[in-house]
């Protein structure tokens, strides 16, 4: 929760850089609005508009939809009239529960992208994630008593993590486990994948102007931000700088127009065993904490697809991560690996802001 207050403090200065005091009367004025309660961060929306009125509203419908997309993929708590992960994870074993509409196309876009980029991100990894999620919170609890989660229990766990056993009926929109051991985990992608339905939602409301960041998760649109400008200027946190208490750093700032930036790291949820982090992105193949990177922020289109990769690339290689992210038109992505050095895609380099140019706002 700190560190994602951190990003949007980082994000909102930026956005204010961004604004520019020559705006003539008639142009839209900017406005924004900070909300807690939905993925465990603070979203904000800024945007364009002709006045606080119609800005209110359209605050009003992505603030109450993020509410209502958090309940649904949430797999740690239950509530009162909905049928959400949580109640696939504890009641779906052999029993088809029926969901809404945009859960089932969740999970078949998370089917997808795991099919299409396979090795890390497994959103049945639900009980191998949860073992390691109980000692994080006990840890950060009790940090002297830090512990390990028990080898043999991963390994058992991990027996319980096959998407095959998920079954997804579209007709009757409803979802069933065919493992009573498996349990599905959408933190990889859920904030993400909410962040382009509100924001397609939004845009299907008649308004195009505006950015939504939420905890990491920047989407853009191609509406018009300062002074009439078509690009958006996204600072991206420089996560070694982070680490070492520096939180305003950035890493660089881009310029983007209809464009998600979503980064994972390891310096934003973690415990600390035997002088050794233990972050919260776990690599299926070893069943740990991934150690590859400090941090990968992937930009492309969709907000939901970012998500997805920006966790799948901090998971692999990078010589993997490159050759997936090569793969799809008009994604780019930056990689700070352990040891700081810093790659990126060669199409990252054009959306740069050029920090020795003068300051265009
Ligand atoms: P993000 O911050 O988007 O990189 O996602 C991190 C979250 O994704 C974690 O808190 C877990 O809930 C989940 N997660 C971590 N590792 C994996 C994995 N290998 N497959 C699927 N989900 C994962
Ligand atoms: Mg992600």
């Amino acid at each position: 929760m700190k560190i994602s207050t951190r990003l949007i403090i980082i994000f909102i200065t930026i956005a204010i850089f961004a604004t520019f005091p020559g705006c003539a009367a008639s142009e839209p004025k900017r406005y924004s609005r900070s909300f807690l309660g939905a993925f465990d961060t603070a979203i904000t929306l800024i945007g364009y508009s002709n006045s606080q009125k119609t800005f209110d509203n359209y605050a009003d419908q992505a603030q109450e939809r993020f509410l209502e997309l958090h309940q649904m993929f949430d797999r740690y708590n239950a509530y009162e009239g909905v049928n959400n992960i949580y109640t696939i994870n504890h009641e779906g074993y052999n029993q088809p529960v029926k969901v809404a509409p945009e859960l089932i196309s969740m999970l078949e876009h998370a089917i997808k992208w795991q099919e299409a980029y396979p090795g890390a991100v497994n959103i049945a990894l639900g009980s191998v994630l949860e073992i390691w999620h109980d000692v994080r919170t006990e840890a950060l609890a009790d940090p002297v008593n830090a512990k390990l989660p028990d080898r043999q229990t991963l390994e058992e766990a991990n027996l319980h993590t096959s998407i095959d056993n998920l079954v997804i009926d579209e007709t009757t929109n409803t979802v069933m486990l065919t493992d009573p051991e498996l349990k599905l985990d959408l933190g990889a992608v859920a904030k993400g994948y909410a962040t382009e339905l509100v924001t397609q939602e939004l845009i299907a409301s008649g308004w195009d102007s505006f950015i939504i960041s939420s905890g990491g998760n920047v989407r853009t649109t191609s509406g018009p931000s300062a002074g009439g400008r078509d690009t958006w200027n996204i600072g991206i946190q420089d996560p070694e700088a982070a680490l070492s208490g520096d939180e305003d750093k950035l890493l660089m700032t881009l310029m983007l127009t209809n464009q998600s930036v979503v980064t994972s790291g390891d310096y934003q949820r973690y415990y600390i065993y035997g002088g050794r982090r233990y972050h919260h992105i776990v690599d299926p193949q070893t069943l740990e904490p991934s150690q590859e990177h400090t941090s990968v922020t992937v930009v492309t289109e969709d907000s939901g697809l970012a998500d997805f990769l920006s966790t799948t690339l901090f998971i692999l290689p990078y010589e993997r991560g490159l050759d997936y992210i090569e793969e799809i038109d008009g994604a780019e992505a930056v990689w700070v690996l352990n040891d700081g050095t810093v790659k990126m895609t060669a199409g990252l380099h054009l959306l740069i802001q050029d920090t020795t140019a003068p300051n265009e706002s």
